[in-house]
């Protein structure tokens, strides 16, 4: 079966804003490498995580997918649709069946807007229905993502709502136009502890109703083995490693996701954690290092590191890595 989104050579450069002067005297423009050359595809149904620490490139390639921002180049299948290369009445029709779900619920909402209004603004956008079939189904889709009784939450503003409630009403905004593709980005990362399982298990229940697919991004390892069915672990616009969840987590391979690996808390009070902590910081996506972007920080790294950047190399049919440690015919060169 094709893949139903084909991402092939992604980047994104961001500009740099400069001072007046410094544009003047400096000759030249910065840009930010948020996302340098990226290739993965996803599958109907599948839930793909993209993990990675913040400056990784995640949530760039996210609202990439989603078309909230075009890319610098590369290309982008959407059921066998280029995305980047749409016209007016198909870019309309892409925004019906992809959506996108917000890290920060406060932040997503318009707060004079009330829940009832936020949830039916894209059906109002995109004329579905009469204005009483509308009500009656965003009075539905309140119920179904656990705003009930739905007549209580549908004038209430989003301040009067806890942060659960709000990303509730967040999904719900993403669900209402019935999508098939949906961008998950953090979306439990501001919502209370107490309360992230019951978000992560109304995700699931949505995608079996409707027969989703995700991309799931997060810095969290552990939610991303609970939730997705493929991981891809990105650093510095990069990806390192991509590999079904069992894959990763029971045999990482990149130095960088085994470091990753390291730092997941096992609820074992006899387990005596090795921490593998990269050393120094994440460099600049201004001026990433030559070769291999994690060299300055890799444990393992020898002499062709910093030189040449270690393309994808397959372990199995479904696990790849972007490190000189496993291509055969290079490593310890
Ligand atoms: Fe480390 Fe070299 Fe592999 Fe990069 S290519 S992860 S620097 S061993």
């Amino acid at each position: 079966m094709p893949p139903f989104v084909e991402v092939n050579n992604l980047t994104k450069h961001f500009p740099v804003q400069k001072g007046f002067l410094e544009a003047m005297f400096s000759g030249k423009r910065d840009f930010v490498r948020a996302v340098d050359g990226i290739s993965f595809s996803i599958k109907k149904g599948e839930t793909f995580g993209l993990v990675g620490e913040s400056g990784s490139g995640k949530t760039t390639t996210g609202r990439i997918l989603v078309r909230l921002i075009e890319p610098t180049s590369g290309e982008i299948e959407f059921d066998g649709q280029p995305v980047t290369r749409m016209n007016a009445e198909e870019a309309q029709t892409f925004r019906r069946r992809a959506q996108i779900v917000f890290q920060d619920p406060a932040a997503a909402l318009n707060p004079r807007m009330t829940v009832g209004n936020a949830i039916k603004h894209a059906l109002d956008i995109h004329g579905i229905g009469s204005d009483i079939e509308r009500r009656e189904e965003v009075l539905r889709m309140l119920k179904r993502v656990g705003l009930t009784p739905p007549d209580n939450f549908h004038n209430k503003y989003p301040h009067q709502l806890s942060g659960g409630q709000r990303q509730r009403v967040v999904i719900g905004r993403a669900m209402i136009l019935k999508p098939q593709f949906v961008v998950a980005d953090e979306p439990v990362a501001m919502v209370d502890v107490s309360i992230r399982a019951q978000i992560l298990d109304l995700m699931v229940s949505l995608k079996q109703e409707f027969g989703l697919t995700y991309v799931f991004i997060t810095h969290d390892l552990a939610t991303a083995n609970y939730f997705c069915d493929r991981i891809a672990i990105m650093y510095l616009g990069k990806i390192a490693e991509i590999g079904l969840r069992g894959e990763v987590f029971k045999s990482p391979k990149h130095p960088y996701t085994v470091a990753l690996m390291s730092a997941i808390p096992v609820p074992d009070p006899k387990h005596k954690p090795e921490r593998l902590i990269p050393r120094g910081a994440i460099p600049s996506p201004i001026t990433p290092p030559s070769g291999c972007r994690f060299h300055p920080r890799c444990p393992k790294a020898f002499n062709r590191c910093p030189n040449e950047d270690p393309g994808m190399t397959r372990i199995t049919s479904t696990h790849e890595v972007a490190c000189h440690l496993f291509d055969e015919t290079k490593a310890g060169q």
